[in-house]
């Protein structure tokens, strides 16, 4: 039966795991995998996402089923969360899904069911799931230019060229903050224009935002979304709550749509959830029960805002020390982009040969594309770290 097989194509970031683990050296440095660490490299469980699941194992008294979106106030708190208090929820509809994974699937699927020939496309570079995802759901995918790794910005002229190719009915997948792998974000104003270029082409903007909070803070990080929603008829978000509440392995997000009008969303939410039917059935419930209790509950909410907030702060500091331990052992300006990016990661801008031989000479662990987890960053080391970036440059 399955002696026809090839080797399935292996993730290279978690095959990084292995060898970071595999590696004797003391000193190694894991700038892999995206998951948020504390300065002990520590990923803890959130304080307010503690005392919720707490809350929830006293006073659950049934795990019968919820029904195909999940929990029904998570669903509504995640919308609020993420459009905002102004934002018209009558015509967006929510459906709570395994991860923001789940999520982007979820809103493919839905994609596929209205509009089957539509291409979906895609920033270059993105992260690496989400070709395989939307090709998955049956999508055809094309991409646009999103990054220049030279100077760390965005190719925002490059990016609208692109898309001005695009035909009616094609979905645009925008991240809605924290760019994976780049760190590079659009502006308020870029946000804006390539609202009106959605609307002027009849193109379905499709945002996928997994690390609200961790840019320039959680209002401030769903910006460009709204901006998008306030101008646009229609879109489709991808929420993730593993990182900003650190619920990686409970698989919490949510796939979100905003209509024309109430009943055509409750359409599209339906079918939505159809797919969901088809795929898993229901979500599961503990990760996000404990995420509804702690964005109603007033004290909890603030105490997981200071958290979320403390690790934003963190990351920016370490993006600032470290630019300039890279300008004093470099001499030069070549990496002070890590200061402007935001969110959890940077493309440094090495090759791969270069991002091999951090790895074999000083246990610098990195993505083959040079991307770095700004969280993983050593403290206490950042000028040896920046000496060995250096000591592999041209
Ligand atoms: N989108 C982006 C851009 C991501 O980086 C991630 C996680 N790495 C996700 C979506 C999905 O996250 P999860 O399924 O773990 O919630």
């Amino acid at each position: 039966m399955f002696e026809d097989l090839q080797p399935a194509p292996t993730d290279k970031i978690l095959a990084l795991i292995g060898l970071y683990r595999a590696d004797p050296r003391t000193d190694k440095v894991d700038l892999g995998v995206g998951v948020y660490k504390d300065r002990a490299g520590k990923t803890v469980v959130m304080r307010a996402v503690r005392a919720a699941e707490k809350r929830l194992l006293e006073t659950q008294d049934t795990k019968t089923y919820l029904g195909l979106a999940g929990d029904l106030a998570f669903n509504a708190a995640m919308a609020d969360l993420v459009f905002g208090k102004s934002a018209d929820v009558t015509r967006i509809r929510s459906a709570q899904a395994p991860g923001g994974s789940g999520a982007l699937r979820l809103a493919a699927e839905l994609l596929k069911r209205t509009r089957p020939d539509a291409v979906v496309w895609i920033s270059n570079p993105t992260w690496p799931n989400h070709i395989p995802m939307m090709r998955g759901a049956g999508l055809t995918v094309r991409e646009y230019p999103y990054f220049d790794a030279e100077s760390g910005t965005v190719r925002f002229d490059a990016m609208l060229a692109a898309l001005k190719e695009a035909k009616s009915g094609d979905a645009v997948l925008l991240h809605g903050c924290c760019h994976n792998p780049t760190g590079a974000n659009l502006t308020a104003a870029q946000w804006a224009e390539v609202a009106d270029l959605l609307v002027a082409r009849g193109l379905l903007p499709f945002v996928d935002i997994a690390y609200q909070g961790f840019g320039e803070g959680l209002e401030a990080d769903a910006a460009g979304l709204r901006i998008v929603a306030g101008k646009v008829p229609e879109m489709l978000v991808a929420a993730s709550c593993s990182k900003n509440f650190a619920v990686y392995r409970d698989r919490v997000g949510a796939a979100m749509i905003m209509g024309r009008t109430g009943p055509e969303a409750d359409m599209a939410q339906g079918h939505m959830l159809a797919a969901a039917r088809t795929l898993y059935s229901m979500p599961p419930d503990h990760g996000a029960a404990a995420v509804r209790i702690v964005l109603e509950d007033k004290d909890l909410r603030a105490d997981w805002e200071a958290e979320l907030e403390e690790m934003r702060q963190r990351m920016l500091r370490l993006r600032v020390a470290f630019a300039e331990a890279l300008r004093r052992q470099s001499n030069s300006d070549r990496f002070d982009f890590i200061a402007e990016h935001r969110g959890m990661f940077s493309r440094l801008g090495l090759r791969e040969d270069q991002v091999e031989r951090l790895r074999a000479e000083h246990g610098v662990y990195m993505v083959g594309d040079s991307r770095i987890n700004v969280a993983g960053l050593p403290e206490d080391g950042l000028d040896k770290l920046a000496k060995a970036i250096v000591s592999v440059l041209d």
